[in-house]
Parts: structure tokens; C-alpha cells; sequence
């Protein structure tokens, strides 16, 4: 099938597009992704994806990038206090839109997404905008669970040393990341600590065992010592006054004289 396929990244393409391949798709990429703040980031992004697909052979078409239009649409339910789930939701609608609407005006027959890769995504929300999308432009929607292929996706790119960006995409992905990560590394601050204290408490307990049985054993020794020196003593005191008798007891010649 003449295939468009919405990616996110360059990391989160490397298996779909080679197990879309295999299937015997024809691929074009599509980067929609307004979503990505800040601008920096977006091209950093957009950039290692071009780098890949250019040696790989791939076309990829570069939409229009308008974080305010993403803000407008998908942004602005965080400030209303949404929930992330709409938020998100929102977010693959609007670049999954962008993508079909490509798709259905440039003779492609169906549509798919990088985004069912990660394993950080809301995976059944961005099949239903798939779905959504592609209903309404009469395309195919191409949806397979790559998730398993991660890990495989994540040695692959640092393998080949591409850019690999830790947080979704949004201002707000990248607060709740960092807030993650610290949450993490207390925890593992915590768990450390109390480590510690337990084996320090184990080698604690330890050391007044040994201290205790090693001053056992030298007050045994002590007194093992004090014994013998008694038994020596005693033995040379009743060995001594035997002597002592024997030549202040005058015999009975002298005293006859
Ligand atoms: S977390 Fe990701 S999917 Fe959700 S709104 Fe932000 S960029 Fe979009």
C-alpha cells in the first residue's frame, strides 16, 4: 500500500518503518509534530530524523511547525485544569488530522503512526484518532502494536548514536518528565539510605557479638590463668611447711640430753 507514516522521531521510526517495509508498504514520512517545544528541540528532532531517512532512503515530508495553533487546540486543555488523557488525545488528533489530510490530497492509501512504538504513549486514545482520522479522509488506518519492538528501537538508535530526546514532546511532557525523574531519584535516595541503615545496624549488631564473645573468651582465659596459678600456689604451699617440720621438730636424742 502507498503508505504515509506520521513520525515522531527518528528513534521511534526505526522499527515501524522496517517492519512496515518488510509488509512490502510503500513509506513516506510525514513529520507533524507542533506539538514539540521548544523550537530548538523541534529541529534537533526533525533534524536526526532527516539524517536517517535520507541514508535509508525514505522521503519525508516536513509540515508547517506552529506550536501556537498546538497550544490553541491540544495546550489549552492543561490550562483548564483537563486531564492529560485529553490533553493527549487532542494532540494525536491534530497531528494525525494534519497527516490524513496530506495523505487523502497525495494519492496515498492509508495511514499509520510511529507513536504506537513507545510504550510512554496513551496507546488505545491514539488508535481511536487513527481511526478517527482516517474515517473521515477514506484512508486505511495501518495499526499494529510495535511496542514490543522498543527495546530493539532503543538499541538500534544508540547504536547509531541518533539524538534521543527524554520527555514526549510538549512543554508540559517535558515538566511531568523532570518531575519523574526527581520522584525516581529520591526514591532511589530513600531506598539507598535505608540500605545503609540497615547494614549498618547488621554490621553494628555484628561487631558487639564478636566484642561480646571475644571478652568471654579472655575471661574465661583469665580464669583458666587465675586457676592454674592457684593449683600452682597451693601445691607449693603444702609443699613448704612439710619441710619447715621436719627441721624445727628437735628428736628425741636431744631432748633426752
Ligand atoms: S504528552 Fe505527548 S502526546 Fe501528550 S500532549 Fe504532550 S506531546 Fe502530545
Amino acid at each position: 500500500m502507498k503508505l504515509l507514516l506520521h513520525a515522531c522521531c527518528g528513534p521511534c521510526s526505526l522499527e515501524p518503518v522496517r517492519l512496515l517495509l518488510e509488509e512490502g508498504h510503500d513509506i513516506t514520512i510525514a513529520f507533524a509534530n507542533s506539538n514539540i517545544q521548544p523550537s530548538e528541540e523541534y529541529d534537533h528532532r526533525l533534524q536526526t530524523l532527516l539524517t536517517w531517512a535520507n541514508e535509508e532512503g525514505i522521503p519525508v515530508v516536513d509540515f508547517p511547525y506552529d506550536p501556537a495553533a498546538w497550544h490553541e487546540f491540544a495546550g489549552v486543555i492543561q490550562l483548564t485544569g483537563g486531564p492529560r488523557t485529553e490533553r493527549c488525545r487532542r494532540c494525536y488528533h491534530m497531528r494525525l488530522e494534519e497527516a490524513a489530510a496530506y495523505a487523502a490530497t497525495h494519492g496515498f492509501e492509508a495511514l499509520s503512526t510511529t507513536l504506537a512504538v513507545s510504550p510512554y504513549q496513551l496507546f488505545d486514545i491514539c488508535h481511536e484518532e487513527l481511526v478517527d482520522v482516517c474515517d473521515r479522509w477514506n484512508l486505511t488506518p495501518i495499526w499494529q502494536d510495535f511496542r514490543p519492538y522498543y527495546p530493539e528501537a532503543t538499541r538500534r538508535s544508540r547504536e547509531a548514536g541518533m539524538y534521543r530526546q527524554n520527555y514526549c514532546g510538549c512543554a508540559y511532557s517535558k515538566a511531568e518528565a523532570d518531575a519523574e525523574r526527581a520522584a525516581r531519584k529520591a526514591q532511589r535516595a530513600r531506598q539507598n539510605a535505608e540500605r545503609e541503615a540497615a547494614e549498618a545496624h547488621e554490621r553494628a549488631e555484628r561487631n558487639a557479638k564478636r566484642a561480646a564473645y571475644d571478652a568471654k573468651q579472655r575471661a574465661k582465659k583469665a580464669a583458666r590463668n587465675a586457676a592454674r596459678a592457684a593449683a600452682k600456689a597451693e601445691a607449693a604451699a603444702q609443699a613448704q611447711p612439710e619441710h619447715a617440720t621436719m627441721q624445727h621438730i628437735p628428736s628425741e636424742e636431744s631432748e633426752e640430753a
